[in-house]
């Protein structure tokens, strides 16, 4: 049987509420009581329900007023609404349905068609849940670089702006630090591509556990370019955290398919100062200003870090 969706039932008259909790129970349903439609919405909102049956006309607050205050809040699932009433006039339960009742069943129920109306609510319900199971996959494909799972650049468009807007709100300071594997394609022409696949995971799997743990995040910028994002870091930070990886890396090899490879890379950095962004910063131009530093870092013989110099730290004390 099927207990995932418990059901609050708001009743007042007692007699139809031991009825319909009877009915309920014996189908293995787990019931929760409400007396009156105010009670309802306080247990709901203490501990939420799928679905909700409940009575028309109660003390305090009636079913219709229930499924309007539903129906205006912003629950994060949805909640299947059923009034179980004596009223059966055509025009009452189109009053009721447009109050925002899912369905509309007319007392005394038929035990069987209760139970049957049940099954498809939970149909509903559980459609519901495959589909946001499939929503949270398709946003993870999205957002993810397929060779090493990390995050890709879409969601660096994303995420950056966030970044730098939280940045300027609470006045800190957030680096960036782009690095790119030296003379990459000697590794795929010395021993294949897909050895230098298995390098590039291997790599990332490097450079993440030397970042700081739920709080700086890598993106996959391009083949093997990764970009770093150092929130709360500075310009000196994050050049003596660049410096750190750099040597981490020229200081191992990579063990792949019982060979040895070693590798450097070059970095460069680029950071929002809280003193110096008063004027407007774009995440592109924070990115171009790491791009080049990149650059620096290669041409001046790679395997090094461009991005903050200790002139700058001398005007800076
Ligand atoms: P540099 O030091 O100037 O960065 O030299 P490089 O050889 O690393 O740079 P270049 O831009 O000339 O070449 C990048 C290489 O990275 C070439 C490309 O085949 C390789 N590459 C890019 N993406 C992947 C990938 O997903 N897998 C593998 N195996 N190689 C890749
Ligand atoms: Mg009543
Ligand atoms: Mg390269
Ligand atoms: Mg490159």
């Amino acid at each position: 049987m099927d207990n995932s969706f418990p059901i609050l039932v708001i009743e007042d008259d007692p007699s139809s509420r031991k009825l319909l909790e009877k009915a309920l129970l014996s189908a293995g349903y787990k019931v929760f009581i409400a007396h009156n439609g105010r009670n309802g919405l306080e247990i709901l909102d203490k501990h939420f329900f799928q679905i909700v049956i409940t009575d028309w006309e109660m003390p305090e607050m009636n079913g219709l007023e229930v499924c309007r205050a539903i129906r205006n809040r912003d629950y994060e699932w949805y909640v299947y609404l059923v009034i179980l009433t004596v009223k059966d006039s055509k025009n009452e339960i189109v009053t009721g349905l447009e109050a925002g009742a899912d369905d509309y069943i007319i007392k005394p129920f038929h035990r069987a068609e209760l139970l049957a109306r049940l099954e498809i609510i939970k149909r509903y319900l559980s459609m519901e849940r495959s589909l946001r199971q499939a929503n949270k996959q398709i946003r993870i494909l999205a957002i993810s670089d397929s060779l090493t799972g990390i995050y890709n650049r879409g969601y660096l468009t994303e995420r950056l702006p966030q970044e730098i807007n939280r940045a300027k709100r609470y006045n800190h300071s957030l680096s960036l630090v782009l690095c790119d594997i030296d003379h990459f394609k000697m590794i795929n022409d010395s021993h294949g591509h897909q050895t230098g696949d298995r390098v590039l995971k291997e790599f990332f799997d490097c450079l993440r556990c030397a970042v700081r743990n739920g709080v700086d995040w890598i993106v996959r910028y391009g083949g093997e370019e990764f970009l770093i994002v150092l929130p709360e870091t500075d310009a000196k930070g994050a050049f003596q955290a660049a410096e750190r990886l750099r040597k981490l890396i020229s200081e191992r090899d990579f063990c792949v398919e019982n060979k040895r490879i070693h590798i450097t890379a070059s970095f460069g950095v680029s950071s929002l100062d809280p003193l110096g962004y008063k004027d407007v910063c774009l995440p592109e131009s924070l990115i171009d200003q790491a791009d080049k530093h990149l650059y620096k870092a290669k041409q001046r013989g790679r395997n090094r870090v461009e991005g903050y110099s200790h002139e700058e730290e001398s005007i800076n004390s």
